[in-house]
């Protein structure tokens, strides 16, 4: 029961967090990428990634967001990391 009160909790803040954070037009075209489709310039591979399996994540040097290139064809091919 706690778990889920925490869960909850978290989800709360992650959702403020990308309220707050404003993706810069670099970011915001890579979304619309295929999953193909190579990481923008301002894009680095993180060196620490929660991720698992072929999901790779990237930090972008510009505005400071994380995107995640996910290999799952039962994800989008780019999408905006939560909580990271
Ligand atoms: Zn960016």
């Amino acid at each position: 029961m706690n778990k889920d009160v925490m869960q909850t909790e978290e989800t709360r803040q992650a959702k403020n967090r990308i309220a707050r954070a404003a993706r810069c037009p670099a970011c915001q075209l890579q979304l619309c990428k295929a999953r193909e489709a190579s990481p923008h310039d301002g894009l680095k591979e993180a060196e620490r990634t929660a991720m698992q399996g072929a999901d790779r994540a990237y930090t972008c040097q510009t505005c400071g967001i994380t995107l995640v290139n996910s290999r799952d064809a039962g994800k989008p091919g780019w999408s905006h990391a939560k909580g990271i």
